[in-house]
């Protein structure tokens, strides 16, 4: 999980947000969803907008916003409600977000195993089927007194247990090991919450992570030698081919290459 500023402008300098047609219909489905509340049945078109989905696919540099696997299609992925349009596992008596279905701060980009509730199938190398997990309609808070219930309800006072890429800074919460396994930092809640609540443990993740840590270690070991040899020819294009391929925004789990490269004395560096 790696910040993601919404503001951001694209390569091409514009923002990065649907279509002018697509805001015009959400208002209108939105103004409905706030009339009708429980009753109101979704308007899932505005879902499956390719003007919105394509948005989102650029925002988020082609990843899931929570565990970071490249998502290269357009397909194999799904729209995410931050907090959850319709239902919130946590709380049977309340009717879900709806006051945020269409609004364009509530979307994230998501993989499937993110965000619904799959099981950790087995690997080749791992051959046992691992617990299932996933977001679905979780959205757990410290403190239940402080939920929104309502449109009413301030947001801004729950104090809420899911780390949001758009608003907080994971690596403030999260640390991975030489394994690449994902731990949330002593004591910290919020880490140990989204960790469990997005299913961050399953094994082709932690595979994954691990090898962006062997190869980041293998990088930075590189530097080092030089370092010490003295060599600094050609250092400035050695460090922007590191940030392309592992630490920037764009890299596919550039949250456990940031981790290895800010703390190189836990991986032996
Ligand atoms: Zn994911």
């Amino acid at each position: 999980v790696i910040f993601v500023d919404r503001n951001r402008l694209s390569a091409s300098g514009r923002s990065i947000q649907p279509d002018d047609a697509w805001f015009e219909r959400a208002e209108l489905a939105q103004e409905a969803a706030n009339r009708e509340g429980r009753g109101h049945k979704f308007r899932e078109a505005l879902f499956r907008d390719s003007s919105a989905r394509a948005a989102l696919h650029n925002l988020f540099h082609r990843k899931c916003a929570y565990c970071e696997v490249s998502i290269p299609s357009r397909s194999g992925w799904s729209i995410d409600h931050f907090r959850p349009k319709g239902r919130v596992a946590e709380r049977k008596d309340h009717s879900g977000y709806y006051w945020l279905a269409y609004r364009w701060f509530n979307l994230y980009l998501a993989c499937d195993d993110c965000n619904k509730h799959l099981y950790d199938t087995p690997t080749f190398e791992d051959p046992m089927s691992g617990p299932a997990g996933g977001k679905l309609d979780q959205f757990p808070l410290a403190d239940e007194t402080t939920r929104a219930m309502s449109p009413d309800d301030p947001l801004d006072l729950e104090q809420n247990l899911l780390l949001d890429p758009c608003a907080d800074q994971p690596e403030e919460h999260l640390r991975y090991d030489v394994e690449g396994e994902i731990l949330a930092k002593t004591g910290d809640d919020r880490g140990e919450s989204t960790i469990r609540v997005l299913h961050l443990t399953r094994k082709r993740l932690r595979d994954n992570r691990r090898r962006t840590v062997a190869a980041v270690v293998k990088a930075l070991r590189v530097l080092r030698t030089r370092a010490d040899l003295g060599v600094n020819a050609g250092l400035d294009e050695i460090s922007s081919y590191l940030e392309g391929q592992f630490f920037g925004d764009q890299c596919e789990h550039a949250g456990v290459a940031r981790f290895v490269q800010s703390n190189p004395d836990l991986f032996g560096l």
